[in-house]
């Protein structure tokens, strides 16, 4: 896995939205990679930087009010960051698609669902004809498992049940064999078993196809699943990061171990669910101390004076806590370095 190249790499990343109370960093000064083929989660509770980080990566970041104000997104050794939006709009779609957690709202209730993924098509291959698009729509309708291609493509987005919605969507992000893909929260609206189905489906087309998946997620059962490596992230900055059994084996931050602890265990129905007191405060609103401080039951003093750095505490494992400090994390390993 290591010698896998690096498609993706966030550097230093800061994205701030200017707002009336100020400006806030809603991610602040990250980076991480993401190699081919492989699957990386991205978890935290919600207000923890997770889908601005994929919005900044995506050039989706509303503006104004945000804006990414430091760092490098780099693809392939191009800096997204710099690129003008014409030509981000080549890039979304052809090399780094994504898909939302409710479909209905990213598809067109007006249209087809033929016509809305043979546009997606012809978007991207304008020299294509429309029995060509058609033909492609099909096959794509095919291999996200969809039953009777044909019949659904006359039907409407309504007509179809939330799993096969995103199962339109995955085809929809698909079309252009992009390298990325991103997965926002993508199985959160949907029941459990339909969950499972579009997880899997997710890992066979990462197989197939080898795209790389970023999925963000509030769940660390889903990551379990699913991913090979993960990235914890805390009011707007990475506390801990690391291969997805090695972080379940032997978590670190006081931060993980909460999420860990708070994933329902079935064996022990009787038991009271586990929950991490408080919650997230406002991006920005932390200025002096570690960030998880007021809810972390291993907080002393320091802990209320400084934010510590992000410890590279073992060869693939990163930590911020000061339980962990050690040797930093270097940019050279694609690290966080926040020394602040
Ligand atoms: Fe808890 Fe202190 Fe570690 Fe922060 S640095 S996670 S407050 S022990």
């Amino acid at each position: 896995m290591n010698s896998r190249k690096e498609l993706l790499q966030v550097r230093e990343l800061e994205t701030t939205f200017f707002t009336d109370d100020g400006a806030i960093p809603a991610v602040d000064h990250i980076s991480f990679s993401l190699k081919e083929g492989e699957i990386l989660g991205i978890v935290g509770e919600s207000g923890c930087g997770k889908s601005v980080t994929s919005l900044s990566i995506m050039g989706l970041v509303p503006s104004p009010p945000g804006k990414i104000t430091s760092g490098e997104i780099l693809l392939d050794g191009k800096d997204l960051t710099k690129l003008s939006q014409k030509e981000m709009r080549k890039i979304r779609g052809q090399e780094i698609a994504m898909i939302f957690q409710e479909p209905m709202t990213s598809l067109n209730p007006l249209f087809t669902i033929g016509n809305q993924l043979t546009e997606a098509i012809l978007i991207h291959h304008k020299s294509w004809s429309k029995k060509k698009a058609s033909a492609r729509a099909v096959e794509m309708m095919k291999l996200v498992g969809l039953p009777r291609a044909e019949e659904l493509l006359k039907e409407y987005p309504h007509q179809l049940s939330g799993g096969m919605r995103q199962r339109v969507m995955i085809a929809m992000a698909l079309v252009c064999d992009p390298k990325i893909l991103i997965a926002d929260e993508p199985t959160t609206a949907l029941d459990v078993t339909i969950q499972a189905q579009i997880l899997q489906l997710m890992k066979d087309l990462n197989v197939r196809l080898n795209t790389a998946v970023m999925l963000i997620t509030h769940d660390l059962g889903v990551v379990a699943e699913t991913c090979e490596r993960v990235i914890v992230m805390y009011n707007g900055q990475i506390v801990e990061e690391g291969p997805v059994e090695l972080i379940f084996k032997n978590p670190e931050h006081p931060y993980t171990k909460g999420l860990i602890h708070s994933v329902p265990d079935m064996r022990f129905k009787k038991q009271r669910l586990f929950s991490i007191s408080g919650n997230v405060p406002k991006p920005g609103t932390v200025k002096q101390g570690c960030r998880f401080a007021a809810r972390c039951e291993y907080a002393f003093d320091r802990c209320q004076q400084e934010n510590p750095n992000l410890y590279q505490t073992a060869e693939q494992h990163k930590t911020r806590c000061f339980l962990k400090e050690g040797k930093e994390a270097s940019l050279d390993d694609r690290t966080a370095i926040e020394s602040k």
